[in-house]
Parts: C-alpha cells; structure tokens; sequence
C-alpha cells in the first residue's frame, strides 16, 4: 500500500504517530453523486486528522437503503484506522470531515447522504454519552457494517462478547447487499 504523494499531514510539535495506538473502525456511507469518490474522499479526509492514520480499507459494499426507500442504494466501507485523539475529539473529526464534503447539519435522519461517518469501535473500549455510544448501537444489526468490517479483522464486542463473524450469523438485517469490485485509495 502507498501513502499518495499529494497527502501532506499538518502535525503540530507534540502530536506523533507513535502515540497512536488506538485502533478505530469507521464505518462509511454514501448515496449520493459520486459514492465511490465520496468514500475515497472519505479516507484521505480522514488520514490527514493529526496524529491519524488509515491502515486498511475494506471491500466496497452495495446495499440496500434501510428506512426510507424512495432513495438510492449505498456504497458502504469500513476503514481501519490508528489514532491516538479520544474518541469524542474523533467523533467531532467526523463530524467536521460530513460537513466539509457537504452534508448539511440538519440532515433528515434515514435520508440520503453524500457521506454517513460511525465510530464503530474503538480498541475494546465503552461509552455511552448523550452524543457518542461506542461500540455503534446499530452495529449488530447492520450487515452493511459487519460484513465489511469483517473484510479486515473480526474483533469481539466489547459489551456482547460476540465475535463479528458470530453477530452476523445473528444479524436480524434482511436487507439485500453486494460486494462490488471496487476498491478504495489504500494508505499505510
Ligand atoms: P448520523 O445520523 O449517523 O450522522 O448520527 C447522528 C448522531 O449520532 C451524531 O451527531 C452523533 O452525535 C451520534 N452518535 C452517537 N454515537 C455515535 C458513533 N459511535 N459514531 C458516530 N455518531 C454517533
């Protein structure tokens, strides 16, 4: 894997990526205009955070929209990262990265989206605060989040105590998905 030449990281004295010792899984989505370039986007919008790498990407995933249908289908990854920010100076990233690629803040939930960023894990850690849960709330019941996290490791729940692999075979998500051929940026 390479890192692209163009990707500069803005790092200030006292951040190092040898302190980046946590490991994140971000689960990503799009269904709007270009999905696969939106995703990409997502990756290096995501690798430039301080202190931040991306070190794998899943398989990109075609799924069906859940909740509202009138919408088109999603392109669905999930990216592993190390990073050594806390998990809510992460989530405000994020949310910072949505709002640049141009998902306005009053989004309709369910709706469609240029891009849908999740903290689904992070190390075997726990939260549950009033704008963060970890691990995601709805990862056990996504299949467009378990089977491409399971494209890079399979990490047991840290509050289940299931694997990945055995939480899909539980998973109750009937909705239809794909793997597509596509592959996203690959960093290291
Ligand atoms: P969404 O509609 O998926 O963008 O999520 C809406 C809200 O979910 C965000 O504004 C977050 O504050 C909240 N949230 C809670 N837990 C998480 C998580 N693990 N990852 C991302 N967002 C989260």
């Amino acid at each position: 894997m390479q890192r692209p030449s163009t990707v500069r990281k803005e790092r200030d004295v006292n951040s190092n990526l040898r302190h980046a010792n946590h490991t994140v899984y971000v689960g990503a989505g799009s269904n709007m205009a270009n999905r696969l370039d939106n995703l990409r986007k997502a990756v290096e919008l995501l690798n430039r955070l301080p202190r931040t790498s991306v070190k794998k990407t899943s398989a990109v995933y075609l799924s069906e929209p859940l909740g509202f249908s009138s919408q088109g289908w999603f392109y669905n990854a999930v990216f592993e990262l190390r990073s050594a920010l806390k998990p809510e100076t992460f989530l405000v990233h994020c949310k910072r990265i949505e709002c640049l690629m141009g998902r306005p803040a009053d989004h309709m939930k369910w709706g469609p989206r240029i891009i849908d960023l999740d903290i689904l894990l992070y190390d075997d850690s726990t939260c549950s605060q009033e704008h963060l849960t970890i691990p995601h709330p709805e990862l056990s019941n996504r299949k467009f989040v378990l089977l491409p996290l399971l494209d890079l490791a399979n990490p047991t729940h840290p509050l289940l105590g299931k694997t990945m692999r055995e939480l899909l075979e539980t998973c109750p998500d009937t909705s239809s998905i794909e793997r597509t051929g596509h592959t996203l940026l690959t960093i290291s």
